[in-house]
């Protein structure tokens, strides 16, 4: 991965060679003003911005390289319900914020149908998501995905699929059972962050782009600096996950980064995309380290899975991914991959995201542990609440312990790594 917070054009992904537009935002010069500053244009950064102009507070949006550089703009698309850490906060909290808790989960799915909608976002949202099962013991898990929709009457369609017709709705026999449901899907997420970022903009949210972020300088109204200028406003929020090394002190070894991969294939012809998806549903698989992929809006396989969290980039992500595909889809021999490319997720070691303040003011809210789509979504919403002055999610999140890894962040990564080899090796079982 090259040096982080330094200006960038996008990555070489599909995502950037298909996106609707290239953004040419300023650069932040001289000194401006704001109610609400934020660092970092990714999803935790955008779609903060917009709920929070939407509610009219002023925004500053700076981001080092361009909006959806990140993360954000790299990602497998799959919009998945859920946050990761809310098993942890209802054993906490116990039994009577079940209900709240499983709105939280599929908010951000909301947030997405409904700002696609409203602000007209072309990026290809698809609904409908499967999850698979490779081994006998992920039946259960199928199971205990229905009975939690049943249990929480769950308006949108879902089912349970047999070894049969997993194997034949996907074209692999790698399959032995699925559970599809059709809140959940996929999208183009650079077109995504783009838009949501557009409609930001036209609502009055100043961004600047290719402008790092190098101190903030806290105070009843504290100062975000970069090169050229410097933002005053009455909160700050930092989104820039992985990525960030703002506010050492506080958040240093908090978030691990780790690399995540994708390739794209060139586009499939009708008679395999009838094979392996002809419902254009987006797959991700049961296990511990999970591959997933779907169709692009071309007809592309894109499928990712592994991650890296020793901080040590494979010499090839082509061959780091494509057996990987080809153990699911040996008939994709011959196909050519077109695109590959990475990016960094946030790991946190307890698995829930770390939400906070530092010195009342400043918030951040990072750490998606890789399924952050739809999570960055919710903690968008739920970081303008708090900024507003409604602070019971927030403060949900906020309070959950999290665990500083003494020493320097590459021996954290190196755990990380040791302990996700437990995990791999219980994949193989
Ligand atoms: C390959 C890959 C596949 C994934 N697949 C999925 C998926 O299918 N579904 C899913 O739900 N999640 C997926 N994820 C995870 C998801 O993409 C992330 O959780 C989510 O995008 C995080 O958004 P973010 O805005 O917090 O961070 P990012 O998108 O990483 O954005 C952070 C931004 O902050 C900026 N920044 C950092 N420091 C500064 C600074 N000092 N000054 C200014 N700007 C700064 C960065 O330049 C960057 O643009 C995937 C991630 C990867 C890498």
């Amino acid at each position: 991965m090259k040096a982080i917070n330094q200006k960038q054009e996008h990555t070489r992904s599909y995502y950037a060679a298909t996106a609707n537009e290239v953004s040419d935002y300023p650069v932040l010069e001289g000194r401006q003003s704001a109610d609400i500053c934020i660092v970092g244009a990714g999803f935790t950064g955008v779609a903060t911005a917009l709920t929070l102009v939407e509610r009219g507070f002023s925004v500053a949006l700076i981001e080092a390289n361009r909006v959806g550089w990140g993360a954000s703009g790299r990602n497998g698309g799959q919009l998945i319900n859920g946050i990761s850490g809310l098993e942890k906060i209802r054993k906490k909290h116990g039994d009577g914020i079940a209900d709240m808790l499983w709105d939280i989960r599929w908010r951000g799915n909301d947030i997405v149908y409904e700002r696609v909608e409203k602000y007209a976002i072309q990026c290809d949202l698809k609904s409908g998501f499967v999850q698979t099962a490779l081994k006998s013991r992920h039946l259960a898990d199928l199971e205990e995905l229905a009975a939690q929709r049943q249990r929480h009457n769950f308006p949108y369609k879902y089912e349970i699929w047999d070894k049969e017709k997993t194997q034949a709705m996907l074209g692999s026999s790698a399959y032995i059972g699925g559970f599809a449901c059709y809140r959940d899907g996929h999208l183009h997420p650079l077109n995504l962050c783009n838009g949501e970022a557009k409609a930001a903009h036209a609502l009055g949210v100043q961004i600047y782009e290719q402008s790092p972020v190098t101190a903030i300088e806290h105070g009843n109204r504290p100062k975000v600096k970069t090169a050229t200028g410097v933002v005053e406003a009455d909160a700050v929020v930092l989104a820039g996950n992985a990525y960030s090394t703002l506010e050492s002190k506080h958040l240093s070894n908090l978030v691990f980064p780790a690399g995540s991969y994708i390739i794209a294939t060139e586009p499939l012809s009708e008679k395999v995309v009838n094979e392996i998806n002809p419902r254009d549903l987006a797959v991700c698989d049961l296990n511990e380290v999970v591959d997933y992929f779907r169709l692009s809006a071309d007809k592309r396989l894109l499928y990712g899975g592994a991650c890296n969290y020793s901080g040590r980039e494979p010499k090839s992500i082509k061959s780091y991914i494509r057996p990987r595909m080809l153990k699911i889809y040996p008939q994709l021999e011959d196909v050519r991959i077109e695109y590959e490319w990475g990016g960094l997720i946030g790991i946190v070691l307890n698995r829930t995201p770390a939400v906070g303040r530092i010195n009342k003011n400043v918030y951040y809210c990072q750490g998606y542990s890789g399924h952050g789509l739809n999570a960055t979504h919710i903690m968008g919403e739920i970081v303008a609440d708090a900024i507003a002055g409604t602070m019971e999610k927030f403060d949900l999140f906020a309070d959950m312990k999290h665990f500083r890894m003494p020493g320097s962040q590459w021996m954290g990564n190196q755990i990380i790594a040791l302990g996700m080899l437990y995990y791999r090796l219980k994949d193989m079982l």
